[in-house]
Parts: C-alpha cells; sequence; structure tokens
C-alpha cells in the first residue's frame, strides 16, 4: 500500500489529501508507478493553498502595529468557510494597538477573532493561519474541536504547534507552493 499527497506534501495529512493506492493501481495523470514516493503532478493551486492565500489577504486588514495575522476556518470538507479573522482591537475600538509595549498591545489574536465566530458544533474543522498560533490560542483552537491547522509562518515561540500536537491536533508548516501560481 503506498500513500500518495495529492498536493504533494508528506505532512498534509488531511484525509482529503491523502489517496491510499495498492502498488500498480493507475493514478490520474500518472502512468503505472513503482515508487511508493512519486508524486501526482500538481496542476493547480491546492485548495489548501488558496485557503492559505485568503488568510493573507486577511492579514492585511490587521490594524496591529507589532504582527498582522490572518485566519481562515473552514468546515471538514473544506467546502465551507465557517469563520475568519484578523488581529486587531475590539469592535468601536480605536483602530490601533491600546500600548505599544511588548506583549501587551491589547489586540485580539487573529485566531479568537475567528473562532467566537466560528460554530462549536461543527467537528474537525480545518484552521489557516499565517503564524503559527500562541499558547492561549492553541488550547482555544483545541477547545473549538478544530482537527487540523495549516501555518505559514513558524512563530518564534513554537510552544503553541507543541501543544496542538500533544492534544492530536494535525499542525502542518504549509509553504510548498506560496510562490506557485502568483
Ligand atoms: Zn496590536
Ligand atoms: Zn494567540
Amino acid at each position: 500500500m503506498a500513500l500518495t499527497f495529492k498536493d504533494g506534501v508528506p505532512e498534509n495529512v488531511h484525509p482529503l489529501n491523502v489517496v491510499k493506492r495498492m502498488k500498480g493501481d493507475l493514478v490520474e495523470n500518472e502512468m503505472n508507478s513503482t515508487s511508493d514516493t512519486e508524486e501526482i503532478p500538481v496542476g493547480r493551486p491546492p485548495l489548501f493553498e488558496v485557503y492559505m492565500r485568503m488568510a493573507e489577504e486577511l492579514a492585511k486588514r490587521s490594524t496591529c502595529a507589532r504582527l498582522q495575522v490572518g485566519t481562515v476556518i473552514t468546515d471538514s470538507r473544506l467546502e465551507h468557510v465557517v469563520a475568519i479573522g484578523y488581529n486587531g482591537n475590539a469592535r468601536g475600538f480605536p483602530n490601533r494597538c491600546d500600548s505599544d509595549q511588548a506583549g501587551k498591545c491589547g489586540c485580539i489574536h487573529s485566531e479568537m477573532n475567528a473562532l467566537v465566530k466560528s460554530p462549536g458544533h461543527l467537528r474537525d474543522k480545518v484552521a489557516f493561519i499565517t503564524a503559527s498560533p500562541c499558547t492561549m490560542c492553541a488550547k482555544l483552537i483545541i477547545q473549538a474541536n478544530i482537527s487540523h491547522v495549516f501555518f505559514r509562518e513558524l512563530y518564534r515561540d513554537s510552544t503553541g504547534v507543541a501543544i496542538l500536537e500533544s492534544a492530536g491536533v494535525v499542525a502542518v508548516h504549509y509553504t510548498r507552493w506560496m510562490d506557485a501560481w502568483r
């Protein structure tokens, strides 16, 4: 049994990305494969990459002076965006940080902004975030029934990623296609 990853990223073990096949099976766009590691050609942007780019666009709306972050949350089938977020102050508050002190800017984190609008009853949601989450956002992600997290940049403190993984949430540093199809 060989595993093939539709987007060519072996770390992306989301069920929609993994194709199981027996040796010798014909795969779309591919002649008979003799190797377990042979890849299916990726001819168009994978949905995972498309949602990550939506998160990048959302990040541009952030008014935080320290770091701009965007988040997209989808259902388990990647068919519906169920919530979006970027970091900034609360509704009706000034569109700037409360303070320029490190760690005290007062902005609501991008993930938190998405999670408060995200339906809790939907299981195995997928999150796309432009930066890996902090420890508290990681715990909220676990609590919100998100099963897979894709992030573009690894935040300087990777504790959040370790927390996700300790709870069985798959965290994928997703960069393979960031420069393609531009
Ligand atoms: Zn801020
Ligand atoms: Zn956070």
